[in-house]
């Protein structure tokens, strides 16, 4: 029985769909898909069902022919329409017409200048978290899955791909049509849609990667051990259900680092740096196909059983391919953020929890490295009590029990009391879970490469500027966390020195980049501001526009210069990037 979704109008008892054929038209000058859904259900339907609907405008609903009667009657500013199909006598198969809205929120539509190539648009689809309901009307609940079939008709020489097996493409005029099928049952948050002119390379039996044409040799490169990367996966969790696992590089506005989308991982084109040096992103989505996509949250209120469970897959991975040392760095790294993020909302704040009722609150709006990294030190914090044999056993028995289920976090808790009572016992399971905050009796992260960092920020702290030749072996993540642990103001000469050291001028890891240019803002470096423009034109991975924009309102001096910027560039970003700027400025009073 599906659990109750404070995001979602769905009562999964009165039918849930099993099965949705769509065809798509995909319009770029207006901006809109219009599509024909024709939804198959587990049983037949009498009464209403409703499904929930985002601004997508209903053309016609029908069943063998016939009209059905429908009507939008509820209304909320998180949740959008609730689509509500009446006196429904019998039927277990119906057919819903629609147009998508040019804002739908799943939806970006880019023009041909923000592409590489700058020839043709480019679409693609956001669907996680409430988003795919501005696609097409669905039960948009990760406890409801569906499998599909889809035929999507673009204009040549664009292609489309989804989040599913390709069949056929087929050239008609000046048009592609382009079938797909997706065997797996997915929830609706994985429905995934991306339409450009894009190109393909293999990386392996199982392994491609599909980017703009300017960018596929680099992408081929960057992510050349995908496959490698999949073989350790499945030592640790079992067989890959998904058959194939694909990339997707997007393009910049693309949000998000990745996005899981079953058979095909949407990445962000700021991991493609020439040295593989951010490609444990590749091993995060991957780790996905297990915790997340086949087991996956029941609703958004247990999103740490989907980040969680992978941030900790993510670093056992990590571990075996390039050693402890710089998986608990990356670990370091990340918990860096849940704490900015935790003191961002307050540490006693009900959004720190890993577990609380979300109704009101969007996800979208609270969304934060919190459920990441307090559910991965969790998860380790239980691997501890027992030891990494029984905890590597447990976890074989959990994929097993629930894949291609979805979890609450309280059957999880159901389930690890049976199986791994002493465990359950020994760690803390309520404060972890229900309390806000981060326990002090956590695991701590021990690492080479951290103390080397901590080092070099005592020795500045006592007056002694670190030299190039004392930075020359450091990877990406150390120079990261160094700039991290300066966290302020420090005066402009030594920004000017760390930035030659580090050699930040005209380089184009965003990662770095984004720390900084914050630190720079907040020490006054007012030379730095073209630079913040254009990051703020390139980047689109609001991860990393963060600490720039919020340094930017929260210091004296560039205030006031923040506002006109993000008016320059909105149209660069996508609408969920746009909101976060937006929150920003609002908080700082801008
Ligand atoms: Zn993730």
């Amino acid at each position: 029985m599906a659990a109750y979704d404070p995001h979602s109008y769905v009562k999964p008892q009165q039918a849930q769909i099993k099965h949705i054929n769509f065809k798509l038209n995909v319009d770029f000058p207006s901006k809109t898909i219009q599509g024909q859904a024709v939804y198959h259900l587990d049983k037949s339907l009498k009464g209403s069902l409703y499904l929930d609907n985002r601004m997508v405008q209903i053309v016609r609903i029908h069943a063998d022919g016939k009209d059905l009667e429908w009507e939008l009657d509820k209304q909320d500013p998180i949740r959008g329409q609730r689509l509500h199909l009446k006196r429904l006598k019998g039927i277990c198969s119906f057919v819903i017409d629609f147009v998508t809205d040019p804002q739908a929120n799943a939806l970006q539509w880019l023009d041909p200048q923000q592409t590489l190539g700058g020839d043709h648009p480019f679409l693609f689809s956001q669907c996680q978290a409430i988003n795919a309901r501005s696609i097409f009307p669905c039960q948009d609940s990760p406890s409801i899955r569906f499998t599909y079939s889809a035929e999507v008709v673009v204009p040549r020489p664009m292609i489309a791909v989804m989040a599913a097996a390709p069949q056929t493409i087929q050239t008609e005029g000046d048009l592609n049509r382009c079938r797909f099928e997706m065997p797996q049952p997915i929830p609706s948050y994985l429905f995934a849609l991306a339409v450009g002119d894009i190109s393909s390379r293999e990386l392996g039996p199982r392994c491609r990667i599909y980017a703009e044409s300017e960018i596929v040799e680099e992408a081929a490169w960057e992510f050349a051990e995908t496959e490698k990367k999949l073989i350790e996966a499945e030592k640790m969790l079992g067989p890959y259900e998904w058959e194939r696992y694909d990339l997707l590089v997007m393009p910049p506005s693309f949000p998000y680092g990745g996005m899981e989308n079953p058979r095909l991982t949407f990445l962000t084109p700021t991991v493609i740096v020439g040295d593989r040096s951010y490609t444990h992103l590749v091993t995060h989505e991957m780790a996905h196909s297990w915790t997340g996509n086949l087991i996956t949250n029941a609703t958004w209120e247990d999103f740490w059983l989907n980040e969680g469970w992978t941030t900790y897959v993510q670093m056992r991975i990590d571990e075996i391919l390039q050693g402890r040392d710089y998986a608990q760095m990356k670990i370091e790294l990340g918990r860096g953020s849940m704490f900015a993020d935790m003191q961002r909302f307050g540490m006693d704040s009900k959004h720190t929890k890993l577990n609380y009722d979300m109704s009101g609150v969007d996800p979208d709006e609270v969304f934060s490295s919190i459920p990441y990294y307090k559910g991965q030190a969790f998860l380790e914090a239980l691997e501890n009590a027992v030891g990494r044999e029984r905890f590597d056993e447990f976890i074989g028995k959990y994929i097993a029990t629930f894949k291609f289920q979805s979890l609450s976090t309280k059957a999880f808790l159901t389930f690890l009391k049976r199986h791994l009572p002493d465990a359950f016992k020994a760690v803390n399971v309520r404060e972890w879970i229900y309390e806000a905050g981060f326990p002090e009796d956590a695991p701590q992260t021990k690492s080479k490469l951290i103390d080397e960092v901590d080092a070099s920020v005592a020795a500045y702290r006592e007056g002694n500027l670190p030299t190039s030749d004392d930075v020359r072996n450091w990877n990406p993540d150390q120079v990261n966390l160094f700039l991290r642990r300066l966290a302020g103001v420090i005066p402009l000469e030594h920004c000017r020195h760390l930035e030659k050291i580090f050699n930040l001028s005209d380089g184009k890891d965003y990662a770095l980049l984004s720390e900084y240019l914050a630190l720079a803002v907040r020490s006054g470096d007012e030379e730095i501001l073209p630079r913040v423009e254009a990051y703020i034109e390139e980047v689109g991975r609001g991860f990393f526009l963060r600490p720039v924009v919020q340094a930017m309102a929260e210091t004296a001096w560039s205030r006031d210069l923040i506002r006109p910027i993000i008016e320059r560039y909105r149209g660069c970003h996508h609408p969920l990037t746009v909101r976060l700027f937006e929150r920003i400025l609002d908080k700082a009073g801008i």
